[in-house]
């Protein structure tokens, strides 16, 4: 008895709502984690508070325990926090497009701008770099070096003339890109090791004299931490449409990725990984989410257990549907699920043996599921279970308890084991189903 009881206990667990305490154990497990990846903290406590207010509401999954199914919602949080689906770059409708990079020294514009040149170039557009990082001897030749690599012109100052101005080499390579056809122009500018006033308004200047139609903040995803503050300052000084991550193939789980998002709500474009101009890609969000978490196999295990779970399910209602021992609560259920996809009419005609089922179908509108729907849901589990039992004095009680008549009942009832029979005539046609067990 107390086995059964036990087992009782944990299917009512199973069903309704996540508890708090099982939102709020798993809270816990997964601050931590945000913690190690180097997630801000405040950006750490208004997720936590985001994700406990999402998982209260949200319904048990068969498949998974509360503890899976609380880290299933963060993931899925982490993923639309982190972009959603990635948007591309913005070109402007008059070529070029001005793409300014900016960010402190070290998180790899120069770099970068070797990168998005090839990638560009790949795409074929005609990127030409431009080297607005005049504070350091060799940064020039850096860019230089790169360029070359990738196959694209660099336009620089000419050597020997000085320390030349940012600004101006800015506007003219403008002007340079127009004359020899660049449609795009990547405009290398300088950093400083920390966040300083005049570092930012050089890069004001540079972004005022070529309006840039995109400006992208380049963070080395290792700072940690700091990743807010230098995020908010680029934000204020500068003012940027888009982040780039660098120094992914390190291994810090990339907790600025989620800060510089949540802080400014600037979408991650693309993400770096490594030395070579290959070392690129888009930003995908999804491969983000589960680094930050750390809980790649945790994720993929959730994964299997809902695939598997599905399966399970669909294979039960095919088994039923050939053994003629389908359910209304089955037959409920496909009738929601057929009309989640959308008007039913158009889902009909696809049917294969539908065509005597056609004048039957044709009533079957929204309304018409509705009052169905009422009818099932006022029968008692053992009716939906075994609709044989459903005698004139049952018949009568349900009418009364959803509101229609007698003679809706009835049609109901007797359609459904219409649908049953054919069904499973159906199934045997087409090869599904459990294969010859009895009716009831
Ligand atoms: P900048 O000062 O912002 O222009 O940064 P640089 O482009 O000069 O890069 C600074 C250093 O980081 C260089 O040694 C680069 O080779 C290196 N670097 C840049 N991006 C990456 C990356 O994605 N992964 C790794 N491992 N190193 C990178
Ligand atoms: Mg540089």
């Amino acid at each position: 008895l107390s086995d059964r009881l036990t087992s009782a206990l944990q299917t009512l667990s199973r069903k309704g709502r996540l508890s708090d305490a099982d939102i709020d154990a798993t809270a816990r497990e997964i601050r931590i984690a945000l913690l190690e990846a180097d997630v801000a903290l405040s950006v750490v406590k208004d997720f936590i508070a985001r994700i406990k207010e999402r998982a209260k509401g949200a319904e048990v999954h068969g498949a998974l325990n509360p503890a899976q199914q609380v880290i299933k919602i963060v993931n899925e949080e982490l993923v639309t926090i982190l972009g959603g689906e990635t948007r591309r770059l913005t070109f402007a409708k008059n070529p070029p497009t001005v793409i300014m990079l900016a960010g402190l020294q070290g998180a790899g514009k120069t770099t970068l701008a070797g990168k998005l040149a090839l990638w560009l170039k790949k795409q074929g557009h005609a990127p030409l770099l431009v080297a607005c990082d005049l504070q350091r001897p060799n940064a020039v030749t850096q860019l230089q070096v790169v360029g070359e690599r990738a196959g694209v012109t660099t336009f620089a100052p000419e050597p020997g003339n000085g320390v030349g101005d940012p600004v101006d080499v800015a506007r003219r390579a403008i002007d340079e890109a127009k004359r020899a056809q660049h449609d795009i122009v990547l405009v290398d500018t300088a950093g400083r090791l920390g966040v300083d006033e005049e570092l930012m308004k050089q890069a004001a200047d540079i972004r005022d004299a070529v309006t840039p139609d995109e400006t992208l903040f380049v963070v080395d995803a290792m700072i940690g931490q700091d990743a807010v503050t230098t995020a908010e300052a680029f934000r204020d000084g500068v003012g940027f449409t888009g982040v780039v991550l660098t120094k992914l193939d390190g291994d810090a789980r990339g907790g600025a990725a989620l800060s510089v998002r949540q802080v400014t709500g600037q979408p991650i474009l693309f993400a770096s990984n490594g030395e070579k101009l290959e070392d690129f890609d888009l930003f995908h969000p999804d491969r983000m989410a589960s680094r930050i978490l750390g809980m790649g196999d945790v994720l993929s295990l959730i994964e299997q257990a809902e695939q598997h779970f599905d399966q399970e399910k669909a294979e039960q209602t095919a088994a039923k549907l050939g053994s003629g021992q389908l359910t209304l609560e089955d037959f409920l259920e496909q009738m929601l699920a057929v009309r989640k996809m959308g008007p039913i009419g158009n889902l009909l005609g696809m049917l294969p043996g539908a065509g005597q089922m056609k004048d039957q179908l044709a009533q079957v509108d929204d309304k018409h599921l509705d009052k169905l729907q009422a009818i099932i849901r006022g029968m008692t589990p053992a009716e939906r279970d075994d609709p044989k039992m459903i005698n004139a004095s049952r018949r009568l009680r349900i009418a009364k308890g959803s509101g229609v008549a007698v003679r809706d009942v009835n049609d109901l009832v007797n359609r459904f084991f219409e649908a049953r029979k054919m069904m499973a005539q159906m199934a045997g046609r087409f090869g599904f189903g459990g294969g010859g067990g009895g009716s009831k």
